[in-house]
């Protein structure tokens, strides 16, 4: 069987790693570290956590959680090692960053399908025998180079300038009304319509709300057109936004027969329309100001954030445009990509996709069709989300959004996500082939 080049021993790395080794497969593993940093890594192991301790919810009725069944069901080696690391944090699962670390890096050294080679890969082959990379959201330098040249030029971003996510469901459709301003086209946008005091009122709480510290890395993002935060431009004087993305004109709500003082406009996220972004609102709140100040928004009263805006360093492809379900490229299709760097947003969602990709160079390498995960379970619909036509495709975490919704309505949102969760977990059980 050939080797496999696996680029970058992070989350993503070292769970496929672990995968394919275990499978009989011989894996070389490079890792620039000790001899290369990014500006976020300090620890010399592998499966550094740069920021946060914390894995997120462990609950069955989560996001997080139905992720983590569903990584568990399909031979994750990372979690059963956070299992031994675990420190007390309540529902979640956190860790101890060294031990983790430590005993990633051990398992890595005394698997003997696993060739180690301690060095900063600057090119990719894509002639060359099958290479996964891994190499994170703060892939730098030669290689970020190859990678654009291999995806042709503008097709990797180096910021995540995200505005939020709500989900359909949590929205207050008595309050929201569907429109395209003018009445041109269909009725693709939602609209939230302020009047001049509400408009005020959530003016003078944005201004006064609490921003994100940025890191050192991210300094060059103040320089960064594309990324002006709502907050900042609301700074500019009450009426900016008003002239800008929460301009009221060629349109008219039926709940008055007037313009709207202001309006926010909702754009689907996904082809479902199960999700929906602000339209203008990236930022740099803290996100629990993002829930306070954007909850003033008419409609968005009980939203739930799929996810927050966030700005930072995040080096992500166009994964719409360049990815296969696969996760190899269209073009290159020896060119396999798992981890942040495709658009799954997280410690493990990063190592998922570590896994979707292994299982699919494994079947790959027998011959077999690749098995094919369905929108029904989490790694699915995040697999369907990142390789899904998108024009303003930015990274996503698990979210219960992503999935279908019931058919019957549950109030209880436990027992809702319980359910969808359980659903999740027996449509996963259909696609999978290798213990
Ligand atoms: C500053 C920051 C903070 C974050 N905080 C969180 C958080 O709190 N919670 C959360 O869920 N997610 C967080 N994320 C997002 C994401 O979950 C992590 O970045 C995660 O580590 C991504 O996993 P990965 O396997 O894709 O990449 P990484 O874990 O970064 O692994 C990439 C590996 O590749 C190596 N490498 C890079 N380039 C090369 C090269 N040219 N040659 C050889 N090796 C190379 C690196 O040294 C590294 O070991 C954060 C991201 C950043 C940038």
């Amino acid at each position: 069987m050939p080797t496999i080049k696996i680029l970058g021993a992070g989350l993503a790395g070292c769970e496929a790693a672990l995968w394919l080794a275990g499978h009989g497969h011989t894996v070389d593993l490079y890792e620039q570290k000790p001899h290369v940093y990014s500006p976020a890594h300090k620890l010399e192991g592998f499966a550094e956590l740069v920021c946060s301790n914390s894995l997120k919810a462990d609950r069955l009725e989560s996001a997080s959680g139905l992720l983590k069944a569903e990584m568990r069901r399909l031979g994750s080696s990372l979690l059963p090692i956070a299992a031994r690391c675990s420190v007390a944090a309540g529902g979640a699962l956190a860790v101890d960053r060294h031990e983790f670390s430590a005993l990633v890096t051990a398992a890595v050294k005394v698997q003997p399908n696993i060739r180690l080679h301690l060095e900063e890969v600057t090119s990719i082959q894509p002639d060359d025998g099958l290479t996964l990379v891994a190499t994170g959201p703060l892939t730098q330098g030669r290689l970020a180079e190859a990678i654009q040249q291999l995806t042709g030029g503008a097709q990797l971003s180096f910021y995540d300038a995200a505005a939020p996510i709500v989900t359909a469901e949590s929205l207050d459709m008595t309050r929201v009304f569907a429109a395209s301003r003018w009445g041109k086209g269909d009725a693709d946008y939602l609209n939230c319509p302020f009047d001049k005091a509400g408009y005020e009122a959530f003016y003078q709480a944005l201004v006064e709300a609490e921003r994100a510290p940025l890191h050192d890395f991210d300094g060059d993002l103040t320089v960064y057109e594309g990324c002006m935060p709502v907050e900042v431009m609301a700074r500019r004087g009450p009426d900016t936004m008003r002239f800008g993305p929460l301009r009221p004109v060629g349109l008219v709500d039926p709940a008055t027969g007037h313009r709207p003082w202001a309006n926010v406009q909702l754009r689907r996220e996904n082809r479902e329309g199960t999700l929906y972004n602000l339209v203008g609102f990236q930022t740099n709140l803290k996100f629990g100001e993002q829930k306070r100040v954007f909850s003033m928004i008419p409609g968005l009263e009980h939203a739930e954030f799929a996810r927050y805006g966030v700005m930072h360093r995040n080096t992500f492809l166009n994964s719409p445009r360049l990815l296969l379900p696969t996760l190899n490229l269209r073009r290159y299709p020896n060119v396999y990509f798992a981890g942040q760097i495709t658009g799954f947003e997280g410690y493990m969602e990063s190592a998922a996709s570590g896994l979707l990709a292994a299982r699919a160079l494994h079947a790959r390498l027998l011959g077999d069709e690749p098995e094919q995960w369905p929108a029904g379970c989490m790694l699915g619909a995040m697999l369907r989300y990142i390789t899904t036509e998108n024009k303003d495709f930015q990274p996503m975490g698990a979210n219960m959004g992503l999935l279908p919704p019931l058919t019957e309505r549950v109030r209880d949102k436990r027992e809702r996500y319980g359910r969808v969760a359980r659903l999740a977990l027996e449509a996963l059980e259909t696609a999978v082939r290798y213990e």
